[in-house]
């Protein structure tokens, strides 16, 4: 299953995770959007990583598959 979550450029990091449809996270972003127009510049819809999601880990560029690498 493909997990979606929103990403905050300036804190370089997820606000929300949990979304497994693109239409989902969507959704979600033009919530927040509605309560901050800023947040439309900051947030993208970015998917998390299929092995470390469950730790806030964005598909691309995830640390964790970074250090796998690294051994
Ligand atoms: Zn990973």
């Amino acid at each position: 299953m493909i997990e979606y979550g929103l990403w905050t450029k300036s804190d370089g990091g997820f606000v929300e995770t949990q979304m497994y449809s693109k239409e989902e996270a969507e959704r979600r972003l033009a919530h927040y959007v509605e309560m901050d127009a800023e947040n439309e510049d900051d947030l993208s819809i970015v998917q998390l990583c299929p092995e470390h999601g469950y730790l806030d880990q964005p598909k691309d560029g995830c640390e964790m598959c970074a250090a796998d690498e690294e051994d």
